[in-house]
C-alpha cells in the first residue's frame, strides 16, 4: 500500500471551503484532488471530469454495483461518491485531497484509518448565516434546510483529527498547510 496520505476536508455550505482548498492546492501543487462522481446537475462554470464526474442515477448505481466507490452517500436527493480506481492511481503518485461531507469522511476513515480528517469551521454561527443569506440566490426554505444541515455538520467536528476556523482565508490556508506539512515533511 502506498504511504501517500489522504487529506479529507469537510465544512458546512457557506464556510468558504472551496476558496480555501483552491489556495491550499496552489501552495502545494503536488497534491492531487480526488474528483467525485455525482448525480446532481452541473452548476455554472463546473467542468465534467474536473469539478465532478457528472453521471446519471443509473450510471452511479452501476458504479456502486461494480464496487467502484471508496465511499458514497446520498445528500440533498443526489448521490455523491469517491471513485476508488481514479483515487488509487493518484495515491500511487502523491497525497490526495478529498472534499466530502461528514458521513463520507467517516466512511473513508473506517477503511483508511491513516486518512487525515480536517474540518473547516466558520468564525461564528452568525457569520455562516450571513454568508448563506448573502448569496442571494437561495429561498428562505433552502436557507433553513442548509442551516439545519450546517448545525449537524458542525456537531461532527469533534470526530475530526483537526478543526480549523476560516476567519481570515490566508490564516486558515496557512494553518492547513502546517497540518499537511506535519504529515508529509517529517522525514
Ligand atoms: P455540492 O453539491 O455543493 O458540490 O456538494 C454538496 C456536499 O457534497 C458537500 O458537502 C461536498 O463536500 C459533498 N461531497 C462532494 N463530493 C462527495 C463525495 O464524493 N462523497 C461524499 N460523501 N460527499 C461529497
Amino acid at each position: 500500500m502506498s504511504a501517500n496520505k489522504l487529506f479529507v476536508f469537510s465544512g458546512a455550505s457557506g464556510v468558504g471551503k472551496s476558496t480555501v482548498l483552491k489556495q491550499v492546492m496552489q501552495a502545494r501543487p503536488e497534491l492531487l484532488f480526488s474528483v467525485s462522481a455525482t448525480t446532481r446537475p452541473p452548476r455554472e462554470g463546473e467542468i465534467d471530469g474536473v469539478s465532478y464526474y457528472f453521471v446519471t442515477k443509473q450510471q452511479f448505481e452501476q458504479m456502486i454495483d461494480r464496487g467502484e466507490f471508496l465511499e458514497y452517500n446520498r445528500h440533498n436527493d443526489n448521490y455523491y461518491g469517491t471513485p476508488w480506481p481514479q483515487l488509487a492511481e493518484k495515491l500511487e503518485k502523491a497525497c490526495a485531497v478529498l472534499d466530502i461531507e461528514p458521513n463520507g469522511a467517516f466512511n473513508v476513515k473506517a477503511v483508511r484509518p491513516d486518512a487525515v480528517l480536517i474540518f473547516i469551521m466558520p468564525p461564528s454561527w452568525q457569520a455562516l448565516e450571513q454568508r448563506l443569506r448573502g448569496r442571494g440566490d437561495t429561498s428562505e426554505e433552502q436557507i433553513a434546510l442548509r442551516l439545519t444541515r450546517a448545525r449537524w455538520e458542525m456537531e461532527q467536528r469533534t470526530k475530526y483529527d483537526h478543526v480549523v476556523v476560516n476567519d481570515q482565508v490566508d490564516a486558515c490556508v496557512n494553518e492547513i498547510l502546517n497540518i499537511i506539512a506535519k504529515y508529509t515533511d517529517e522525514e
